[in-house]
């Protein structure tokens, strides 16, 4: 199936970005379908100073497009297993921290408390070890999970095209798999080892788990590797790319800043709020229809100044270790989190600005 998405390289990226003018901003926030050369402008240095236009412009579009709800989700980590070694990564394989995978019954558990929290929709995680938590046992974790919740969504290792259609058969019905960075020379780098090295046949997922039938996909870069301007406009190639193959697919992009990990990796690049603002505003206005995400990675502060901005969807309550909802235990953390309150203090919130948290994102009745 399509495997065919190639990127430019970041130079070339760079040069369309440096082209960006105030004259081309303007007339990027004034238009009602934006091209890639408009990505490309609202992207650049001068659009910084359009960012309170392109705030208001990013406003619009959402509440048009997305009315006053906010999706609200936590993940639930079932292995933090991985034979790779990703230099940013708490979980990459060299990285000394207790390992655990959990059983069909502590998977049950979790699920369960996510239930009583009132979500409706889980996010199933893993790091990438399919020796350990492969297909078969992803499949058996679903199908157990599979009538307590609306819809389950997967964050795992890159599969095969078959192996999305087993795992949609069971009842998954969104895959999130972020390319990290866009930028092939970096992801060279920063990936050390393991089958995660291979940037073509990660690129090439999203596709795979479209082709399979799956009813949502989620892209996006670790934003704090490579130059966040060209990982946007790439972002919004791939996502165009996507979008005009599988038109019956929806699609959401993620910016997870780089958090503490073990392992101490240090940012290759410094990505500011005022940064992430003005990607977050590009990509809405270059996208209307997309969900745009924003994690616990960032602050309360931050996330809650964002509520109606541009994103659509937010994490809460994130414990980002497996079995860490009923143990409490931190202990074999991805990274640690920015926005440390519960799901109905952030609930709370969302409410008191005005918008509709929404702790279910689909109904797997609407598939029959
Ligand atoms: S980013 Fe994913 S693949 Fe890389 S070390 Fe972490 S869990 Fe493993």
């Amino acid at each position: 199936m399509s495997s065919g998405f190639k990127i430019s390289n970041f130079t070339e990226l760079r040069a369309q970005i440096l082209s960006g003018t105030a004259n081309r901003v303007s007339a990027a926030l004034n238009k009602q379908t934006c091209s890639l050369d408009d990505l490309a402008a609202l992207l650049s240095l001068p659009a910084e100073d359009y960012l309170p236009q392109m705030a208001a412009r990013s406003r619009e579009i959402t509440a048009m497009r997305f009315g006053r709800t906010t999706q609200i989700f936590a993940p639930l980590y079932l292995s933090n297993f991985c034979v790779n070694r990703c230099a940013y990564c708490g979980f990459a394989a060299d990285n000394n921290i207790p390992r655990k995978k959990l059983s069909l019954n502590q998977a049950e558990q979790e699920a369960e408390i996510l239930k009583q929290r009132g979500f409706n929709h889980v996010l199933l995680v893993t790091g990438e070890a399919p020796a350990r938590a492969g297909v078969d046992y992803l499949e058996a974790v679903v199908r157990r999970l599979k009538n307590r919740f609306a819809a389950i969504s997967i964050e795992v290792q890159p599969l095969e095209e078959n192996e999305y259609g087993r795992l949609f058969a069971a009842g998954v019905t969104a895959v999130a798999v972020y390319q990290e960075t866009y930028d092939r020379e970096i992801y060279k780098k920063i990936h050390l080892a393991g089958k995660k090295c291979d940037y073509d046949y990660r690129i090439a997922t999203p596709a795979r788990a479209a082709a399979a039938g799956m009813r949502e996909i989620g892209i996006g870069a670790l934003l704090g590797l490579a130059d966040w301007r060209c990982e946007g406009l790439a972002i919004g190639m791939h996502l165009s790319w996507l979008r005009k193959r599988f038109w019956k697919t929806n699609f959401t992009v993620s910016f997870p800043r780089l958090r503490p990990a073990a392992g101490s990796f240090e940012p290759l690049v410094n990505v500011t709020e005022k940064n992430l603002t003005q990607l977050i505003f590009a990509l809405r206005i270059f996208d209307p229809d997309v969900g745009l995400v924003l994690s616990t990675r960032e602050e309360a502060r931050y996330r809650d100044g964002m509520l109606g901005l541009g994103p659509t969807r937010y994490s809460a309550g994130s414990c980002t270790a497996p079995g860490g909802y009923s143990s409490n235990e931190h202990d074999g953390e991805q990274f640690s989190v920015g926005d440390h309150r519960t799901i109905d203090e952030v609930c709370a919130t969302v409410s008191e600005k005005g918008f509709d948290p929404v702790r279910k994102d689909w109904d797997r009745e609407f598939q029959k």
